[in-house]
């Protein structure tokens, strides 16, 4: 057998054990009981695994030497094969890039907020649920990207313990969870359940539902479905535009569920689950940031159970445009408010989620061809101005089953 041959099944083998992150603790139990150990020691597992956040055999004690080995060579530890940490904002936001076993790459995005008068100190950590996104959106560097694959339960769970881990380094722990990197979320909806199950379990990672965010781009019918499951966690909708000519351009799955939908859909969730929505809105610069988009978004949500986030949009390559200025922000931020919506304009641009993630993996895909980009921006340019004018695109929505798979699946859409 070729040496190429061996580490490719050695890699197969690797991928095919079942994460321990994936793994119930019934089936932890009977194999335990199989491999003849104490009861006992299903709570040291749990333990060294879900609270200290072990990844090797050697960090599974007290475990005997011989029983983590056995585990260490039955489960996956980890699924993240390693990761690069960079520092931003002064050390303020660390950006992870982790490389899976396939090779993939997927960023996630570790912020620390010091306590401030009244709130308590904070690190956030802003994951990925997909590599890449099929939603396109062209002020995102994800969009750029395109869609790559759905990420397992356990690559989900395992950016949550790198960060609970690193943390823990200098003593400190994590306390709040948000899907705003990599992916749309409620395009992998049965796995991001599974995590946050997972993540908000007592006897588990032990987070607070409340204290995770799962934002979408509007996928209509897995909000419908999350509202009939009852609160998971706190829902966040990436608007950024009120109206459908230009969120068409902006967040192209509204050809596929307008506005009203996406809006009606969250209205009904905020009404069963008594939870309010936060609804993002990325300002960019001349594009959506003028008095008739303020007045439409006011419009839209005028009564709801609702936040707003004003983020100005970060630079990304590739597109046309920039953020807006502050003044501009703080004028659509007063006629917003102005009726009766609860605003908040999110300053601190490096440190914030979202903001950053997809952008290191866009890097590492390399620039593509100047003329591409060109046309790019020229299409950009003139599909924003168009939007301005009222009209609509026909463009199709995206194919979202970019794998082959059908479009939009296992949504539970009647
Ligand atoms: N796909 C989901 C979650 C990941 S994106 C969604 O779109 O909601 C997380 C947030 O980052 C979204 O609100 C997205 O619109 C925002 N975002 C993406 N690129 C950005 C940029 N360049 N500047 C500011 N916010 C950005
Ligand atoms: Fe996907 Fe969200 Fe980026 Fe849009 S903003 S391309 S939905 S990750």
């Amino acid at each position: 057998m070729t040496s190429t041959k061996i580490e490719t099944m050695a890699a197969v083998a690797a991928t095919t054990r079942p994460a321990l992150a994936e793994v119930g603790s019934d089936v932890l139990a009977g194999w335990l009981a199989k491999a003849d150990a104490a009861p006992f020691r299903l709570a040291q597992v749990d333990d060294a695994f879900w609270r200290r956040h072990a990844r090797t055999a050697a960090e599974l004690h007290p475990l005997p030497g011989a029983l983590r080995e056995r585990l260490a060579a039955e489960f996956r530890l980890d699924t993240l094969v390693d990761t690069e940490v960079r520092p931003a904002d002064d050390g303020a936001t660390e950006k992870a890039l982790h490389r899976l076993e396939d090779g993939s790459l997927i960023e996630s995005v570790l912020m620390h907020y010091p306590r401030r008068a009244g709130r308590r100190e904070r690190h956030t950590v802003c994951i990925s649920s997909q590599v890449g996104c099929a939603v396109g959106c062209p002020f995102c560097a994800t969009g750029e990207l395109g869609f790559g694959r759905d990420l397992s339960t356990a690559e989900i769970v395992d950016q949550v313990r790198w960060a609970a881990r690193r943390l823990a380094v200098s003593g400190r722990s994590l306390t709040n969870v948000v899907f705003m990197g990599m992916g749309e979320p409620l395009l992998n909806l049965d796995h991001v359940l599974e995590a946050v199950a997972a993540l908000a379990d007592a006897a588990r990672f032990g987070l607070g539902a409340r204290h995770i965010t799962v934002s979408t781009s509007g996928v209509v019918p897995g909000i419908r479905r999350l509202t009939a499951l009852g609160p998971r966690f706190t829902l966040a909708i990436s608007l950024h535009a009120a109206r459908d000519p230009l969120r068409d351009v902006l967040v192209p799955l509204n050809r596929r569920w307008p506005v009203v939908e996406v809006v009606a859909a969250a209205r009904d969730h905020a009404r069963a689950t008594g939870r309010r929505i936060s609804y993002e809105y990325t300002m960019i610069g001349g594009v959506n940031d003028t008095d008739l988009d303020a007045d439409a978004l006011a419009m839209l949500l005028r009564g709801d159970l609702a936040h707003v986030n004003l983020i100005p949009m970060n630079p990304v390559a590739h597109t046309p445009w920039i953020a807006s200025p502050m003044p501009v922000i703080e004028r659509f931020a007063g006629r917003v408010e102005a009726a009766g919506i609860a605003v908040t304009i999110r300053r601190n641009r490096g440190q914030e989620i979202g903001a950053a993630c997809g952008q290191l993996a866009a890097e590492r895909a390399g620039e593509p061809p100047a003329l591409t980009v060109g046309r790019r921006r020229e299409r950009l340019i003139l599909a924003s101005a168009a939007a301005l004018r009222g009209e609509r695109s026909h463009d199709p929505a995206p194919a979202l089953g970019g794998d082959g798979r059908p479009a939009a699946p296992s949504l539970g859409e009647a």
